[in-house]
């Protein structure tokens, strides 16, 4: 809750600082809470489609008090965000295989080393892959967290075939009998259409090795990039289909409103949030909690 104290500023206090002390719910109090929920980084789609629908509400509940605006824009946002929440699915097979994305820099490692925790915490083996050959620093990285967990990482060299880690570490999954695979891959962007290419082809790998593999695509996006995240996760869902997104850095940015921009803009469910650099700040997302913390 206290993660969610920066949107919680910038988005829903701004929000009570429009209506509060009003008089009547005019043109300029709707051009005032779209401009405030553009700024919260809530998209400009959302933003009108709430605005909308705020205007049909006010209207058929024959709402006059601009007070009143607060309780019904919440309702409207639960309503966009829904409330029920969507676990990654790790237990229909063995092992279940998660290959995790993203763009460098997102929190992608961080990410993968809190999940290795949680499952572990749940009871469940686990084994990490070090499919992102591109920089030694990323296979590093995720030793350390290995290391840090208590969890085996399957690697190679820096420079060779991602496909051929990804093929190794299904193979080392299902001879010890490991309950997660995860599977780290690279994050580049500068060489956008190769790097595609190369997840593509993991993707195909894992595939072949076990049907229906891997079970999650997982998405790791940066909530402090905004409306940025949203393109990434286009250009993401076109090559590999993303399943799921981990949605990073919630804590510390007052961009909070963009969980509502992807909830929107994009058919994917948020399944994880990350509040912070520990490695107990990950959390599974569920959407009544956040539309509670942020209106607190
Ligand atoms: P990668 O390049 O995508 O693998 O990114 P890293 O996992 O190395 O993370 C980049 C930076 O973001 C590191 O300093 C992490 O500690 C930090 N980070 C990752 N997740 C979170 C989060 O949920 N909250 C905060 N505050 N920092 C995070």
């Amino acid at each position: 809750k206290e993660s969610l104290s920066k949107t919680r500023k910038n988005f829903v206090e701004k929000i009570d600082s429009i209506v509060t002390g009003r008089k009547v719910i005019d043109e300029e109090l709707y051009e005032e809470l779209e401009e405030a929920l553009i700024q919260a980084d809530v998209g400009i789609d959302a933003s009108l489609e709430l605005v909308e629908n705020l205007r049909a509400e006010v209207k058929s509940r024959r709402i006059s008090n601009p007070e009143d605006l607060y309780t019904v824009l919440k309702e409207l946002i639960q309503d966009i965000l829904g409330v029920a929440s969507t676990d990654i699915n790790i237990n229909s097979a063995q092992p279940a295989v998660i290959m995790v994305v993203g763009v460098n820099g997102v929190g992608k490692t961080t990410t993968i080393g809190k999940l290795a925790h949680y499952f572990k915490a749940n009871g469940k083996s686990v084994l990490l892959s070090a499919a992102d050959t591109f920089r030694a620093a990323a296979i590093d990285q995720l030793e350390i967290w290995g290391n840090r967990v208590g969890v085996a990482v399957i690697k190679h060299s820096e420079g060779s075939d991602p496909a051929a880690v990804a093929f190794d570490s299904m193979h080392a999954a299902q001879a010890r009998k490991i309950d997660v695979l995860i599977v780290d891959t690279a994050g580049r962007l500068h060489t956008k259409s190769n790097l595609m290419e190369e997840l593509k082809k993991v993707h195909r790998v894992i595939g072949r090795e076990m049907p229906d593999a891997p079970h999650e695509v997982l998405l790791v996006l940066d909530a402090t990039t905004g409306q940025n995240a949203i393109s990434q996760a286009r250009l993401f869902k076109e090559a590999v289909g993303v399943t799921g997104i981990a949605l990073t850095k919630l804590d510390g940015t007052a961009k909070g409103g963009v969980v509502i921009a992807i909830k929107q803009g994009l058919d994917i469910p948020i399944k994880m949030i990350g509040v912070g650099e520990g490695i107990d700040d990950l959390r599974p997302f569920d959407a009544r909690e956040f539309v509670d913390a942020l209106f607190a």
